[in-house]
């Protein structure tokens, strides 16, 4: 006979409710109500079931419910939680491969990371990229025998009988507080670990081995070296075979490789991690900076420039020596201590303070595309993206506290359209708190918290918060603008300072006549110029829009019968401001052809007979597509349109 007591409502947060007796499934719960959504449902997160009382927390379908709960069921899809358990099954499943295969293997860690998962593992011997179809095949297999992910709590002590020949794992149990734990067993393989997986091996539909590195215990270096093997999986095979043309695509437009076919920068051994710019990069960093400074004189910016070498006194101040000492590079002059600058703050702060200012004059926006200098380790440098120097598209804002909102919001909505001109439309907001390591009042921090969150809140913009990443003057907004290939990219960042006006005392004469402390805002746009550029050349994979190509017409003659002809339109279209080359090497036509789409240059001038004779031009377009016989003012027309609205597509 069953009591009241004994029954415990269940909401879904897509079927709706029921009761079901104590100790029922989630599975069973939903089956009661709909056997195919119970069915198709992968795992679930579970909360109590008062609104709000409890964070979600993922459960198997296996998961058994004891008390009111609400549901929400994941379904298979595209979205990051049913991804997450997907992937992390399949790690689960690839050690069970492996397993198989090399018995004596030693599994360390298997999580699922952003499109993917790996498992890290010791193995005598080597394993090359020609073993993993051989471990795929065994994975196929151990789909096809469609094995459940059973879960089982068991004490410490019998998880530590269980993993007995496993140091890893024993060094993972000790560090468990809980009295049990929870294992996991894939067919005849089982493994320590919270869970959830999906119902069954069967589910992991797609999936691919991708690379295999190496990997020490616990990412620290004094450890042993694992081998890692990498992996990739999904729900449909229309979605894997899209994620791995994204990989092919992103090795294909690695911007060093970009940077090294097109002659746009290069690195000498001589200064590592220093970037030296050759004449076509110089062009696509200026056509970046030229639309820079035009957006900035129309906010009311006002550029300065500030030393590269300053007194560690003034560092002392700012407090950069005790909070960032380790990144920046020292020299002496004349026996006196100097620091290189890993930030322009300070620079501008010593510009502001060399007069006085009052009221009227804020909010003060100081702009420096300063070139700054970090250490960074060298086994991190990578092309563009970590660099020991960068040019940091700086800004400086000495305001009141009232002027907070309307300026942070400026530079939000200016962030948004540059973003727009450059062809990034979509981009995610963080705000990042309080590090350890800050200057400053903890009421000071928080009333800045508070500030930035309710900018975000108010302009709806969709945010996530990092606890503790803030800068260690301020806390910050970060901008992370998603590229063609889904990745994404940290560039702007807005960061509100209380302190650094108080350290360096700065000051304005109020309405009141009496002195008054400015509020500072530091912030970037594009970040680092450098940096930026290689997302460019990723994003489009060297193909720049004609406003940023470094070359943007070129002129094929079709034989050198028409040199003379193609000359005077090379010298029509420079005096009219085009970046214009003309290829006049004796070579066949389709081999120059070929030369200028390497070279990814926008518009392909071929001209013949049909040209000269009727002084016209034929132009194709990188994009596809041509303008017949055009007279060079038309096309001219039409070329400024395109260049001086920058636009992308053409
Ligand atoms: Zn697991
Ligand atoms: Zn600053």
């Amino acid at each position: 006979m069953l009591f009241e007591k004994d029954m415990i409502k269940i909401k879904f947060d897509d079927l709706g409710e029921i009761e079901v007796q104590k100790g029922t499934s989630v599975l069973e719960a939903a089956g009661f109500i709909d056997k195919k959504s119970a069915k198709k449902a992968i795992a679930a997160e579970i909360s109590s079931s008062k609104k709000g009382t409890e964070k979600g927390v993922l459960v198997d379908m296996s998961f058994i419910l004891d008390s009111n709960t609400r549901i929400n069921l994941i379904n298979p899809g595209p979205g990051e939680k049913s991804l997450d358990i997907l992937n992390h099954s399949a790690a689960h499943l690839m050690a069970a491969a492996i397993k198989k295969i090399y018995p004596e293997a030693i599994f360390a860690i298997g999580p699922s990371i952003k499109n993917g998962f790996y498992y890290d593992f010791e193995l005598e011997g080597n394993i090359s990229p020609d073993d993993l179809p051989v471990i795929e095949k065994q994975m196929k297999k151990m789909i096809g025998g469609n094995h459940a992910f059973l879960r089982e709590e068991v004490s410490k002590e019998k998880a530590k009988e269980i993993f007995k020949d496993n140091p890893f794992k024993l060094e993972l149990i000790s560090e468990i507080p809980e009295k049990d734990v929870s294992i996991y067993h894939t067919g005849d393989f089982t493994d320590l670990c919270i869970g959830p997986h999906v119902p069954s091996t069967s589910r992991i539909e797609a999936f691919k081995l991708l690379s295999i590195a190496g990997a020490y215990w616990r990412g620290d270096e004094n450890n042993q070296m694992l081998i890692r093997i990498y992996g990739t999986s999904f729900f449909s095979r229309e979605d894997l075979r899209d994620h791995l043309e994204k990989i092919e695509k992103a090795k294909q437009s690695d911007h060093r490789k970009i940077g090294k076919e097109l002659d746009l920068f290069s690195f000498h051994d001589e200064a590592p991690g220093f970037p030296f710019f050759h004449p076509r990069g110089m062009v696509i960093r200026n056509s970046i900076l030229q639309y820079w400074r035009e957006e900035h004189l129309r906010e009311g910016y006002l550029e300065v420039s500030s030393p590269v070498i300053l007194s560690n006194h003034l560092w002392k101040t700012s407090g950069h020596w005790d909070n960032y000492a380790e990144n920046m590079y020292f020299v002496k002059i004349d026996e006196k201590d100097y620091a290189v600058k890993p930030m322009n703050c300070p620079g501008n702060i010593l510009i502001y303070k060399n007069s006085q200012h009052s009221y009227r004059e804020l909010p003060l926006k100081y702009a420096e595309l300063g070139l700054v200098h970090r250490h960074e380790k060298s086994g991190v440098l990578h092309g563009l993206f970590r660099v020991r120097n960068f040019t940091q598209d700086d800004a400086h804002i000495f305001c009141t506290e009232e002027q907070l909102f309307e300026q942070i919001g400026n530079i939000i909505n200016l962030t948004d359209r540059m973003y727009g001109v450059f062809g990034f439309e979509k981009y995610h907001v963080e705000l990042s708190t309080r590090p350890d390591k800050s200057i400053g009042s903890v009421k000071m921090w928080n009333k800045a918290e508070g500030i930035l969150k309710t900018i975000i809140e108010g302009k709806n913009i969709d945010y996530k918060v990092n606890e503790g990443d803030g800068a260690f003057y301020g806390p910050k907004i970060d901008f992370h603008i998603r590229d063609c290939l889904d990745r994404t990219w940290q560039c702007a960042t807005i960061q509100l300072d209380f302190a650094m006006p108080e350290k360096f005392d700065i000051q304005y004469a109020g309405e009141d006549n009496e002195k008054h402390r400015p509020v500072m805002i530091h912030r970037t746009v594009l970040g680092s110029i450098e940096r930026f550029m290689g997302i460019l050349l990723e994003n489009y994979s060297g193909s720049l829009p004609p406003w940023l190509a470094p070359e943007q017409i070129i002129i094929l003659p079709i034989s050198e019968k028409y040199d003379k002809y193609s000359v005077k339109a090379y010298r029509e279209l420079q005096r009219a401001g085009c970046r214009v080359v003309i290829d006049r090497r004796v070579e066949s036509l389709n081999k120059k052809i070929r030369q200028s789409e390497m070279n990814k240059i926008p518009y392909m001038v071929v001209i013949g007979k049909k040209e000269e004779e009727s002084g016209t031009i034929t132009v194709r377009k990188k994009t596809g597509g041509e303008i017949r016989e055009v007279k060079i003012p038309d096309f001219l027309k039409y070329f400024k349109d395109i260049v001086y609205k920058r636009k992308i597509k053409y």
